[in-house]
């Protein structure tokens, strides 16, 4: 018995194999992977003489690495077939040849129910003939088609579905079979559609939110030019929605606000866009108004009354019966002459406009009072930096005794600006109190105060002079101002009754206790505090008794009438008597004229501040007229 046993490692195996065929006379077979990644199949056999001896075995070796190939591959398509996705096959005419198990699972038909149908037994009716027509197109020009579908599976339920057909084509290029390919997307879907939901819709009422109003604001844009129509904005803000969530509580606002939604969605045409900015804030975009702009703003006035009526209406909200009334701001818009923002910012100022004429009313945008804001808003942006580049300038204005002896001077900011020159406080105090830079200011304006009274302090000359600082309502009320005002006069290390601080009577408006509280800490440093402009506010007498001031400074509105207006030169009177029986000194502001000073001189009033001395100056002018 010899053989080539050419296959390495496996010479032994196969002589033990070769002897069990000789002794038992059973063939053998073996598959084996050589060594160069082909596959043999070793066979041996008895070898039997022509009279039939058992004389040996034939080993022979047939190379079959093509058909283990072969069954490799149909084991891998096996298991593709299998997969997650529903396939199906059909013949060239459409009709199903086999199906696999996920396509039952997603489909509802079993094999058996699929096979010898075509896919129309799929047809949920969704897509019209021109979806397929462009899928046969496809088809034919590429091979394949891609896309969602609807499908109705068994249970007559319709779904979404990514389907993928290819064409098996033949060497002649003529399709013999399609593969197609599904997959269930609903889940996806719902996902994706809850995404923009959360993206593009206010989660509270459902409507359009501020990113999608732009996105349909845009578009409206572009459709008013291509249509030659006006369209319009209208901003809708609920009167003292505040008052109703702060009392009631936020729940009973959100019912509120829902309603309003569902009042504003039926109150407009079904083709135009309510949607929701947040808060109470609500837009209504009104669009195909007309060609002509008086008659689309005509439109757009009556679909705005006819919102306010019906936001007017009675609301029930958790069993409480509720009236609300809205403003509402509009504006007109036609191409893209403004962006988006622009039209948000213009019926929002139109808004505002509405609320300051008493609410429930409807206001146009008014280009006029838009540049007075665009102004104001640079202003502030101005205002902002002024502090930082050093462009405000203090003056001093002399405060004198009827001996014309000077006691010290009010110290009057002005703001030196670039381009628009010297500003005086009347033009910006009050926005600088209302964007709350005047703290910053303030304090600046004290340290300077306390520094120039320290160096007055060194010359007997100038030892005795006081500085008078405007203190605004806002300024005084922050929580640590008598901190501040303590470490300022440490830091300086000066007379704190050299500081006079002048307040106006609107500072006890709000907290009457907390300011006199506030004074009197004040006033136990030894600081000096004087009432500005009395008589202009609505001062009642009660409090005023219990403000401990120094001084009360007349306004000089009374003073510049003392000789026009009898009950102006009565009420002069008055304050000064006042301020006698109280044990207040008195201080007349704006006295221009001799006359003025000689009355009030002759009731009493001893010191002055006004024109009629000086005009407020710079530092060095002011420290002219004390030599
Ligand atoms: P005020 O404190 O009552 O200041 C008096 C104002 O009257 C000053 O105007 C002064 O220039 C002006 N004035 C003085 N004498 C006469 C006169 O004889 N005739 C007339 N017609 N006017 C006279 P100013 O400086 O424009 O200040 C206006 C207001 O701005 C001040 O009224 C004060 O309320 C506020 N203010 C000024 N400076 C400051 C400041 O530094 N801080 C704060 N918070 N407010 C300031
Ligand atoms: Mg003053
Ligand atoms: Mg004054």
């Amino acid at each position: 018995m010899t053989s080539s046993l050419f296959i390495q490692g496996q010479g032994d195996d196969l002589l033990v194999a070769a002897q069990n065929v000789l002794d038992s006379l059973i063939p053998y077979e073996r598959e084996i992977q050589t060594n160069d990644d082909t596959w043999m199949l070793a066979r041996i056999q008895p070898y039997c003489t022509l009279d039939i001896k058992i004389d040996g075995v034939v080993l022979t070796f047939t190379d079959i690495t093509s058909r283990i190939k072969t069954q490799a591959d149909l084991c891998i398509y096996a298991i593709a077939f299998e997969s997650q996705e529903g396939i199906f096959i059909t013949d060239a005419s459409g009709v199903i040849l086999k199906v696999n198990q996920a396509f039952t699972k997603i489909t509802g038909y079993s094999a058996e129910e699929a096979i010898g149908q075509t896919p129309r037994l799929l047809k949920s009716g969704s897509q019209d003939a021109t979806f397929y027509a462009a899928l046969w197109e496809s088809l034919i020009s590429t091979g394949v088609w891609h896309g969602e579908i609807y499908n109705q599976c068994k249970n007559g339920e319709v779904f979404p579905h990514l389907l993928t057909i290819t064409a098996v084509k033949g060497d002649n290029g003529v399709p013999f079979h399609y593969v197609a390919s599904l997959v269930d997307i609903t889940q996806q879907k719902e996902a994706s559609e809850q995404i923009e939901q959360l993206a593009f819709y206010d989660p509270l009422t459902h409507l359009p939110n501020r990113r999608l109003l732009k996105d349909r604001l845009h578009q409206a844009l572009a459709s008013s030019a291509r249509k030659k129509q006006q369209g319009a904005l209208l901003f809708i803000d609920l009167d003292n929605f505040k008052t109703l969530n702060d009392t009631l509580g936020h729940d009973i606002g959100d019912l509120l606000l829902q309603q309003v939604a569902q009042r504003l969605l039926s109150s407009v045409r079904e083709e135009d866009t309510v949607g929701r900015l947040g808060g109470d804030e609500f837009v209504v975009m009104l669009e195909d108004l007309s060609e002509n702009p008086e008659e689309a703003a005509v439109h757009a006035e009556i679909a705005g009354k006819n919102i306010l009526v019906t936001l007017n209406k009675p609301y029930l909200l958790a069993g409480r019966d509720y009236r609300c009334t809205s403003s509402i701001g509009a504006t007109l818009f036609y191409d893209h002459t403004m962006t988006e923002d622009d039209l948000l910012k213009h019926v929002d100022i139109a808004m505002y406009q509405a609320k300051h004429l008493g609410r429930n009313t409807l206001c146009f945008f008014d280009q006029a009072m838009h540049s007075v804001l665009t102004e104001r808003a640079a202003l502030e942006a101005n205002l902002r930096l002024a502090l930082e580049k050093n462009q405000f300038r203090l003056y001093y204005q002399m405060q004198t005794t009827h001996g014309n002896q000077i006691v010290g001077a009010e110290m009057l900011i002005r703001w030196q600006h670039p381009e628009h020159g010297l500003i005086l406080p009347i033009d910006f105090i009050l926005l600088a109190e209302e964007t709350g830079l005047i703290l910053p200011i303030g304090q600046w304006e004290l340290e300077m105060a306390c520094a120039q009274l320290k160096t007055w302090e060194k010359h007997p000359q100038t030892q005795q002079l006081q500085l008078a600082v405007n203190v605004s309502a806002r300024q005084l009320h922050q929580a640590d101002f008598v901190g501040q005002i303590k470490t300022i006069l440490k830091k300086y290390a000066i007379e704190p009754n050299r500081l006079k601080l002048e307040l106006t009577e609107g500072i006890v408006l709000n907290d009457i206790t907390g300011t006199i509280a506030k004074m009197q800490a004040l006033k136990s440093i030894g600081v000096r505090l004087s009432l500005d402009d009395f008589g202009t506010g609505f001062s009642s007498l009660s409090y005023l008794t219990q403000l401990p001031l120094d001084q009360l400074k007349i306004d000089q509105s009374f003073v510049r009438n003392i000789n026009v207006k009898h009950s102006d030169a009565l009420i002069v009177q008055t304050i000064i008597g006042m301020a006698s029986n109280l044990g207040l000194e008195v201080i007349a502001e704006g006295v221009e004229t001799e006359v003025q000073r000689a009355f009030l001189e002759k009731h009493g009033c001893c010191l002055y501040q006004g024109y009629l001395f000086s005009m407020p100056v710079p530092l060095e002018a002011f420290e002219q007229l004390l030599r």
